[in-house]
Order: C-alpha cells, then structure tokens, then sequence
C-alpha cells in the first residue's frame, strides 16, 4: 500500500488535547496501513507567532513524526491560482460580490438547502459586474454543477452533504479553506483524510471540488471530537488541556500521550508500539469528554 496520511493543524495557538488525539489518530490510521504521513501548517490565516514551533514541537514529543518536509500553505499561492485558473476556462468560476450579511437575508433559492449561497452573483451581466467591483472587491466562487454528494467514511459509512457555489478565493485574495485542502491533498499523493468530526460536512464540498479538478478525492475518516463538561467543543478556555498547559501542573508529555491512549482504549505506549494492534473497528464512536 502506498498513498499518505496527513495531519494539517492551522497554526493559531497551541494544540489541545482534542486537536493531539486526532493527530495520533491520522499518525495510526496511516502509518497501520503503510502509508506515509505528511504534516502541513495551514498559515494562510489567523497566523500566531511561535504558534507552529510550539504544535510541532508537542507533536514530536508524544512520539508522532512525519516524512518529507513540511508543507506550508502560505509558500502555495502559486499553486491555488492555477488551480482557479484552469477552473475559469472552464466557465466555472464566478465573482460574488455578497456580503456574509446579504448571504444571511437573502431568499434561499428554491430546493437549495438551508445555509447555501443562494447564488445571487452567478448570473450577473457583464454591466452588473463591472458595477460591483467598483464598489467591493470580489470573492470567486465556484459554479457547482450539483447540490448533494455522497462522500464515504470509514467510520461514518456513506454520508450525504450538501454542495453548493462555495468559495474559492476569499474577497481579500486569500483562497478558500475548501480549495487550498483540496490542491493541497492531491499534491502530496494524500489518500486518506483522518481530522475532527466537525469537518465531516466539508467533505462532499471538497470531494466535489477535487472531481472537477480532475483528481481523486481520498477517503476520509472523521473522528470523534474531544468536549468540555457541557458537551461543547473542547477549547483553551477549558482549563489545562494543552501540553504546556499540562506540564505546568506537572503532567509530562508522557504522561500526555497516556490520558489520549487510554481515551481512545489503547494501552499506555508511545505510538509505534500501538500500531500492530492498531483495529479502527474497536475506536470509541462518541466524543470524548475532558473535564479541564
Ligand atoms: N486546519 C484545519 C484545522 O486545524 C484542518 C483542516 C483539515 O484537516 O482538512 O482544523
């Protein structure tokens, strides 16, 4: 088996505990099934200093490593913009020219699911556009040819989401999240998608973005989140939960990588011993409660 793995943190503060359980989880998915692991820093926003020494120093210690360098999406502009490029001649890309707010207020478009983009901009004339862009700068989105796709995922099973015009460059010439994971992926021969639950409804979008781009979408595996008491979604404001956090109370990173361990119903060893046993069928399906 070849193909790659990957983990692909944004470097906007330090891992969590939730955020290093799915690194371990992407590190066992691939590596048991021989494939390589990439580590890429999604730096094209909410970027904070030292943020990506600190992740990857804490991925290292837990005993996750990673082959090839490392990719950084802030050096790929180049790339997305061909990516877009070939798109438009197409005839697939269009600039919206909609607030977050008109988004909200407008009328959904008839059968379009709650939340799409309604697609106000995508027929507009040439004279409209021109108009527009002297008032704000555009976003480009893509022209979806369907509304629905279903994506499978080794734990979820077939899951069907919805697709619509969705961004790719963002109205300040940032591109979009979707379309820079989708390049990205393809471009490090990546094959299997291990992230958190909460990206689960992103995958039809982006396996659909990947088929007209012409390349293979990969197979995914979302996992469970990591939660507070209250059942909402593990975060820094829920007491000591990051390896730093942690070692000031005297809790080591092995001692780290054991509470994740034993999260997941693994024993308490450094990953590389937990790969023979390693059965995605025997993981926990629900979220793991951390009390902070
Ligand atoms: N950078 C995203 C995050 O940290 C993950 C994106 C992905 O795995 O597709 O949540």
């Amino acid at each position: 088996m070849s193909g790659a793995g990957r983990y692909a943190p944004s470097p906007s503060g330090d891992l969590h505990l939730g955020n290093l359980r799915t690194a371990l989880l992407a590190w066992l998915f691939a590596r048991s099934t021989g494939r390589d692991v990439v580590l890429r820093v999604e730096d094209l926003d909410r970027v904070r200093p030292g943020a990506e020494q600190r992740q990857l120093a804490d991925l290292a210690a837990l005993g996750l490593d990673w082959d090839g360098p490392l990719v950084h999406q802030s050096e790929r502009l180049q790339v997305y913009a061909e990516a877009v490029r070939r798109l438009d001649t197409e005839g697939l890309v269009y600039e919206c020219f909609c607030s977050r707010r008109e988004i909200r207020e407008a009328p959904s478009a008839p059968h379009a699911p709650p939340g799409a983009y309604p697609g106000t901009c995508r027929d507009l004339r040439p004279d409209q556009v021109a108009a527009r862009r002297r008032s704000r700068p555009p976003a480009l989105r893509l022209r979806a040819g369907v509304d629905h796709l279903t994506v499978h995922d080794t734990l979820h099973g077939d899951v069907t989401g919805d697709v619509d015009d969705l961004v790719l460059v963002r109205n300040d010439g940032v591109p979009a999240y979707n379309l820079a994971v989708v390049v990205d992926d393809a471009a490090s021969g990546i094959d299997q998608v291990v992230r958190g639950g909460d990206l689960l409804s992103s995958a039809p979008r982006q396996a659909y973005l990947a088929t007209v781009l012409g390349l293979s979408p990969p197979t995914y595996v979302h996992v469970p989140l990591a939660v507070n008491a209250d059942g909402q979604r593990l975060s820094k404001r829920d007491g000591a939960v990051t390896v730093a956090d942690l070692a000031a109370r005297g809790v080591g990173a092995d001692e780290v990588r054991d509470l994740i361990t034993a999260s997941l119903g693994l024993p308490a060893r450094p990953p590389r011993d937990l790969l023979a046993a390693f059965d995605p069928a025997a993981l926990p399906r629900g979220p793991w409660i951390v009390a902070g």
